[in-house]
């Protein structure tokens, strides 16, 4: 079995329902068409909607996060259980600014992760390295305790539903893009770590995406990259006609 190519959204904190629901039936003919598995995150509160806009669609839909706890005194937060009720099969973990802005450790990303498998999500786990890290040459090192932390305790049958999406921070919203040698580079450290813990099997069968300011005019050169099966894709998945181009490239 070769592994997917896997196009992923992540609309932020963006769109209210009826534009969520408008937006992904517009991005539906491009979806249909591509031949990549095509995830779309969206807000908490636009779930209910992506999901029955999506229905029908190659479309699946995916949550920003989720907690680790069923339920309980954990104000603002959303549990797996929660998005299964909904129909919803994808939850990004770890992205960037969960983890500068909002706390979040590579402690906390195991604990979702876990939960998330638990009840079937298929984990979009985000890893990555900040600026001053790449330049103190510490980019593998940050990139391999952030997986070995993530993945602490995941079984192999729970892992084959985690995606990795390599993501360096300071590519992400800024325009700077990771040269596809760059982003070749770190997503093939990845597999070769996942081989150390998972086996080469496991390894060959992984998705790792690249993210950071993938776009419609540098897709295909990143997704041509032997070892980049893919992209999360921030600001250009809020962009119809930009997306069914990144679409394009992966299939
Ligand atoms: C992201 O949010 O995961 C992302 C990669 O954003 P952008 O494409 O806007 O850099």
């Amino acid at each position: 079995m070769s592994r997917k190519t896997v196009i992923a959204g992540n609309w932020k904190m963006n769109k209210t329902p009826d534009e969520a629901a408008a937006l992904i039936n517009e991005m539906k003919p491009a979806a249909d068409k591509a031949a990549c598995d095509v995830v779309l995150c969206v807000p908490y509160v636009d779930l209910p909607a992506a999901v029955e806009a999506a229905k029908g669609s190659k479309i699946s839909i995916g949550a920003e996060n989720v907690h680790w706890e069923e339920s309980g005194a954990f104000t603002g937060e959303i549990s797996a259980p929660m998005l299964n009720a909904l129909g919803v099969q994808y939850a990004i973990v770890g992205h960037s600014e969960r983890r500068q802005y909002f706390g979040e450790t590579n402690e906390t990303v195991n604990k979702r992760t876990a939960a998330a498998l638990a009840h079937g999500l298929t984990v979009l786990l985000c890893v990555g390295e900040t600026l001053e890290e790449r330049e103190k040459g510490i980019t593998f090192d940050v990139i391999a305790i952030q997986l070995k932390v993530a993945l602490a305790g995941i079984s192999a049958e729970a892992f084959k539903n985690v995606i990795i999406a390599y993501e360096p921070v300071w590519a992400i919203g800024t325009g700077k893009t990771a040269t596809a040698e760059q982003a070749n580079e770190v997503n093939k450290f990845i597999r070769d770590t996942v081989a150390a813990l998972y086996g080469k099997e496991a390894a060959e069968e992984t998705t790792v995406q690249y993210g950071g300011s993938m776009n419609a005019k540098n897709a295909a050169e990143l997704l041509a990259k032997p070892d980049v099966d893919g992209g999360l894709i921030g600001g250009a998945s809020l962009k119809p006609a930009d997306f069914a181009v990144i679409l394009e490239a992966a299939s």
